[in-house]
């Protein structure tokens, strides 16, 4: 929001305010999603593993380089927080920002998540979303994005004076401490933005303050991701339900979500390798 103007517009205002803008970072340089393999992967993968997640609660789960994971929506419309780290290192963790800078508001097929400095590689690529056909709606509004961060209790605690303890926040602080055999505190300082499975949002035309809407998403949609490194996910069941009316509360109607990992055929990856840490020499100037 923008306060209002104290200040007169310029003559030549309206020169400055016409200039047409650029894309910041223009990412035709960016390695090309190659359809063919990550289509071909799909075919003949095993389910090995299927994680539960409760509502308003998280859970963590490990998903080895190469192998595709679905996060899938079951029972009723749902959506969730996700938190990726390296597996071995949580220093390594998505980066929203940077993933929103290259990507775009809001993913889908063929995105990458983008781990943080000084890593910045793909940490999993999109391959895979039934929830594609959506497009933007007329309120500019679109599902998967990288732009709210996760509902949390200080937030909570600043607009309501409430102290709500199932916020994404704090359930994936939960799951990643009981995962890690840490202290909360320990966690919470590894827990970040995520990306918002399923979650339908965007910006309001007048005032630009983040808004949300009832997500679209279906028992039996699903958003396929394949790892690109060996990871560490943790994905929170939001207390917001479809997060059509409120979140930080026990108010609205709320489902599990599935986390299925599968692990494809061998001859699938006999060209494939995991991504490389990021080659800049970190020599900033000196
Ligand atoms: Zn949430």
């Amino acid at each position: 929001m923008k306060y209002t103007p104290q200040h007169a517009a310029p003559q030549d205002a309206p020169a400055r305010q016409n200039i047409a803008p650029v894309v910041c970072y223009p990412n035709e340089t960016l390695p090309s999603f190659d359809a063919n393999f990550y289509d071909q992967v799909r075919d003949g993968a095993q389910l090995v593993e299927s994680v539960l997640v409760p509502p308003r609660d998280a859970k963590t789960f490990v998903v080895p380089a190469g192998h595709l994971f679905r996060i899938v929506s079951v029972d009723g419309s749902q959506v969730g927080d996700l938190n990726l780290w390296h597996q071995n290192n949580l220093n390594e963790r998505f980066y929203s920002g940077k993933t929103r800078a290259l990507h775009g508001t809001h993913v889908s097929r063929s995105d990458r998540l983008w781990s943080s400095f000084p890593y910045l590689r793909p940490m999993a690529t999109i391959t895979k979303d039934t929830l594609d056909w959506y497009g933007w709606d007329e309120f500019g509004g679109s599902v998967h994005d990288v732009i709210g961060t996760r509902c949390d209790p200080y937030t909570h605690k600043l607009l309501s004076n409430d102290d709500y303890h199932y916020c994404c926040h704090s359930n994936l602080t939960r799951a990643l401490a009981a995962a890690k055999r840490i202290s909360l505190q320990e966690a919470e300082s590894h827990v970040h933005d995520v990306l918002n499975v399923f979650m339908c949002t965007g910006f309001m035309p007048d005032t630009h303050q983040y808004f949300m809407k009832a997500s679209p998403v279906r028992p039996g949609d699903f958003l396929e991701m394949f790892a690109e490194i060996d990871l560490l996910g943790c994905l929170s069941a939001c207390p917001g339900g479809d997060c059509s009316s409120e979140h930080s509360s026990d108010g609205a109607a709320c489902y599990p979500l599935l986390v299925e990992i599968y692990q494809p055929l061998d001859q699938r990856l006999e060209f494939w390798s995991s991504t490389k840490k990021n080659q800049y020499n970190q020599e900033h100037g000196v």
